[in-house]
């Protein structure tokens, strides 16, 4: 039968150290690891024993013969990545499975260092997968804190509320939240008037998860008009982010524009078309609930600079978008390369996963037709947001000539970008901070992990390899004494937290 795994897989490989015969790919050692929309089941041997859908975090993982709708596709996407390889290792063919390789124990810290106390600035997957990997191997004490008042960051605040099997990872970051040797601090904020070294005098290290929050920006005449937006802005507010009103996205136009392909644009659009029944019993903000229902959207217009070979999404969530209730998935067929390009795309490509999809010429003076539906334009660069006093329309140019969508609301989902961190070197072309392997040179205990340490890129899972770098890096230094344990005081660490608190 085998099992197969599907769209909310978030590749943090927690199945990868279950399966006992090795079939889940790619494995972190592998190169391929990362690069991978997912991770894959190779059915040729899977001995349908059931330990990875045990340990997933987000239900990813599935008997391939309960797939239903959608879903089934994943039996073949599933299968399609081991084409032309051969089998792992088939059971029946040895039991013995696994080459035991010499022991090595890379997270030890002898009896004799004093315990290692360290703070985790950062509350999301990065921190606490840092956290979880120094509370498993060391005894170390970590301090957990978030300038939000609620934790988890992006999964919390970023994930999409129609996708609460994602949201699910939290509960495994809740559960370090109660353990002994973790202090979970909500509501401080590290910068503003709470120093590194302020936090250096009860630590002995300092690793920054503390994400890229800001948004980039198209560079276009009349960006900022009103009805102009961030994605950072649309998500946190049907996510209730405490920093975005209740009222900062207004639903009362029939077409959206969103610039973007990549999966947040694909969550904005959906999120916005999508049926208050069919989200009232998820973590949507409850503003966003109220505005959904006398919500005038019925299209919503994603656009991509290049063309279906560069879709920034990745296939399981375009697959999702082709099967939701009540809402077309439609290309823009404006240009002959576009349905040429799907037509003739390889099985397993991107374009491949638009064959099948209706394709249309839009006239984009005109209202939306009634129906609900997203329409995908490539070949399409936004070079102005037009209006006088606000968003009245978006032209965008296919390199030859110039068209004019009528919209009036703009949303630019063309990526997060990072902020500086007080104290701490900066580069401002990546936007993260300069390091290595996790350690940042030049300030003593600082350490970096998840988005502002590599960029704003990679699902939830690739959080946990980037934090278990830093991490590792963190107790090398401690092993060749350049940072010395035992040096930060319990004493004192609640009065500073609080005082930051209250600040
Ligand atoms: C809209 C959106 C949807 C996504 N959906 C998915 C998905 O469905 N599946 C998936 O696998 N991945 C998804 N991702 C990617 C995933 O969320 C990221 O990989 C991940 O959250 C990055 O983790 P991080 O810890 O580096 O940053 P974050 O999650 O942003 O966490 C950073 C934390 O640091 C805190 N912080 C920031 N500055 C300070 C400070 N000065 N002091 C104290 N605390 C501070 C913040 O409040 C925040 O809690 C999504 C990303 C976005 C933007
Ligand atoms: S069901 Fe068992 S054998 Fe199959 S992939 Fe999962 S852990 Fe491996
Ligand atoms: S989310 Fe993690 S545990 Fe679940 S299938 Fe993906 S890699 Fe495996």
């Amino acid at each position: 039968m085998a099992f197969a795994i599907t769209q909310t897989c978030c590749a943090d490989a927690t199945c990868v150290s279950v399966c006992p015969v090795n079939c889940i790919h790619p494995t972190p050692e592998e190169r391929a690891f990362g690069n991978t929309e997912m991770l894959y089941i190779d059915p040729r041997s899977c001995i349908d024993c059931g330990a990875c859908a045990d340990a997933c975090p987000v239900d990813a993982v599935r008997p391939v013969l309960t797939l239903t709708g959608p879903e089934q596709a994943y039996a073949t996407i599933n299968a399609d990545y081991f084409e032309g390889t051969e089998p792992a290792r088939r059971a029946e063919d040895s039991p013995t499975l696994h080459a035991w390789g010499a022991p090595h124990f890379d997270r030890v810290l002898g009896a004799d260092f004093p315990r290692l106390r360290v703070a985790v600035i950062g509350s999301g997957p990065a921190g606490m997968y840092a956290a979880e990997d120094l509370i498993l191997h060391t005894d170390a004490e970590v301090t957990v804190i978030d300038r939000l008042p609620v934790p988890d960051g992006l999964v919390r605040f970023g994930v999409a509320p129609d996708h609460p099997a994602t949201k699910q990872v939290a509960e495994k970051f809740h559960r370090l939240h109660q353990h002994p040797r973790v202090r979970l601090a909500l509501g401080v904020e590290v910068g503003d008037g709470l120093t590194h070294e302020d936090l250096l005098e009860h630590h002995d290290a300092v690793i920054y998860a503390v994400g890229a929050p800001a948004d980039r920006r198209l560079g276009v005449p009349g960006e900022d008009l009103p009805g102009s937006l961030p994605a950072t802005t649309v998500v946190g507010w049907y996510n209730g982010h405490p920093d975005v009103a209740a009222d900062a996205v207004d639903l009362d136009t029939e077409r959206v524009v969103v610039v973007g392909t990549g999966n947040v644009a694909l969550d904005v659009a959906r999120v916005l078309l999508s049926a208050p029944e069919d989200v009232a019993a998820t973590a949507i903000a409850p503003h966003a609930l109220t505005a959904l229902r006398t919500s005038k959207v019925r299209e919503v217009v994603l656009l991509a600079r290049r063309g279906p070979e560069h879709a920034a999404w990745t296939r399981p969530e375009i697959l999702a978008l082709r099967h939701l209730p009540g809402i077309e998935l439609v290309v823009d067929d404006h240009d002959p390369r576009i349905g040429a390009t799907i037509d003739d795309a390889a099985r397993d490509s991107k374009p491949a996963t638009l064959q099948g999809v209706a394709r249309r010429v839009f006239d984009w003076t005109l209202p939306p037709a009634p129906g609900r539906r997203i329409v995908v334009r490539f070949l399409a660069t936004p070079t102005e947001v037009r209006g006088d006093l606000e968003t009245r329309a978006l032209v965008v140019s296919d390199g030859v000539g110039t068209t004019e969508i009528a919209t009036a609301r703009v949303i630019r989902a063309i990526g997060h970008r990072g902020q500086p961190v007080p104290g701490l070197p900066w580069d401002e072309q990546s936007a993260t901070v300069p390091h290595e392997a996790g350690r940042v040179d030049g300030v003593r205990g600082a350490y970096v992990a998840g988005w502002i340490k590599r960029g704003p890129s990679g699902g939830i899972g690739t959080n946990r390899r980037c934090a278990g770098e830093s991490v590792g890096t963190l107790l090398d230094d401690v092993l060749a004494g350049r940072v010395s344990t035992g040096a930060g005081k319990r004493r004192g660490l609640g009065r500073l937290l609080s005082r930051a608190r209250n600040r």
